[in-house]
This record gives C-alpha cells, structure tokens and sequence, in this order.
C-alpha cells in the first residue's frame, strides 16, 4: 500500500461493523453510531423507515455539499464535468467478473433452498457468512473491473485495487470456511457444496494469475 495515499477504513471494508477492529478509527461507523443515539436520546426509534429516510436524506445533502465545496476549491466545474461522456467498463467483458457472477447465481440458489428447508441453529453463522459474501464478492468484483477505465493517478488506482482485492479474498475465505462446516452437517448438499467452492477455488485462481484477463468471445460462440 502506497506510504503517500492513506484510504479511510470503510474504503475498502466489508461492512461487517460489529465484527471490525476499525469501529475506533471509522468515520462511518461513528457518523452512524451518533445518529443512532440522537434519536434515541429524543425518543426516537432511529430504524422507524420514515427517520431512517430522512437521515438518508439528510447524509446525500451533506454529501452533495461536501463534494460542491471540493470541487470548487479544486477549480472543477461541476456542470462541464456532467456533461462530458464518460466511458463505461462492461463488467461482463472480464474473466474474474464472470466467475464471480457465476458463483452469486449458484449461492443465491443454494441460499434459496437452505431458506426453505430452514436454517440449524448450529449452522447459523456460517450461513450468514454465506449469504453476506456471495453479494459482496460479486458486488466487489464489479467495482474492480469498473475501476480499469478510472482515470486516477497510479499510486490512487493501485490502492483502489489492492483494498478491493483485499475484501474479495477474505470473502472467499470465509464463504470457503462456512461451505467447508456446512458440507460436515449437510450430506444431503455435498454436491451443490462442492461445486460453490470449486467455484470460489477458480475466482480465487483467477485472481492469482490475472485480474485483466478478458472472456475469450470466441469460446463462448
Ligand atoms: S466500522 Fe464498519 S464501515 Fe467502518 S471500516 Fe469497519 S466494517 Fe467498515
């Protein structure tokens, strides 16, 4: 990671607040904690959806304010900049998003299923692993294909892959470890389980080798 530029925490996390040594040191994390708090000081419930949008609001606004004020001190001309076409990266064009994709359909199956049937106690946390994951990885993915194109200095776009990159391997790890207990509790599902971490091993693969590389068009005609 580069000495020069330092991305806040919550750049390059997974959500997972309540398992997270950063809480001390994010921003997000305490923005929401104190939001939190305020409205329960005023006794208010802050997840009532009518509070819960109004804060929403109220973050975009700050935002918006926010990225005006930098922007001017900048010398950017945010209308022009509006205006100009910007490039877009097809996800679908590269190899690790694919896979990625792949193993959400199939997991977002599996986690269907699992609903059905309903989920053992002693089987929670890693389905909970599972179904946090399978959204994030792809999620993840996306971002770091759609950053290719991202006109960023270098020092900015390799800190952009290497914490993006970061978050999809401790996905797979953890999904790997939670399929990995399930395939122990659930002979039923051995071959659905097998598959997903197959899947996640040749994401995992990809990664290794080249996160550029592009599906082959031919092959897949
Ligand atoms: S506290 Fe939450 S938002 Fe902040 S870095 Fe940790 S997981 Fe991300």
């Amino acid at each position: 990671m580069s000495e020069k530029f330092k991305p806040p925490p919550f750049n390059y996390c997974d959500y997972r607040c309540e398992r997270c040594d950063e809480r001390e040191r994010c921003r997000v994390y305490k923005d929401n904690a104190e939001r939190i708090l305020n409205h329960y000081a005023k006794g208010e419930d802050p997840y009532d959806p009518e509070i819960f949008f109004k804060d929403l609001h109220d973050i975009f606004e700050k935002t918006h304010n926010m990225l005006t004020e930098m922007a001017e001190k900048e010398g950017i001309d945010l209308e022009q900049a509006a205006k100009e076409e910007i490039p877009e990266e097809n996800p679908e064009e590269y190899k690790i998003y694919c896979l990625a994709h792949e193993y959400y359909r199939e997991a977002n199956r599996f986690i269907k299923e699992l609903e059905k049937t309903g989920i053992p106690e002693t089987m929670r946390e890693d389905f909970q692993d599972l179904v946090w994951y399978h959204t994030l990885i792809t999620a993840k993915s996306g971002r770091l294909v759609s950053g290719f194109i991202d006109d960023f200095d270098e020092e900015v776009q390799q800190a952009e892959e290497e914490g993006t990159l970061k978050v999809i391997n401790k996905g797979i790890t953890l999904s790997k470890n939670a399929l990995q207990n399930m395939l122990n509790k659930l002979p039923d599902h051995l071959y659905t389980i097998a598959h997903l971490m197959e899947l996640l091993k040749t994401l995992e693969q990809q990664i290794q080798t080249d996160i550029h590389e592009k599906v082959d068009e031919e092959a897949k005609t």
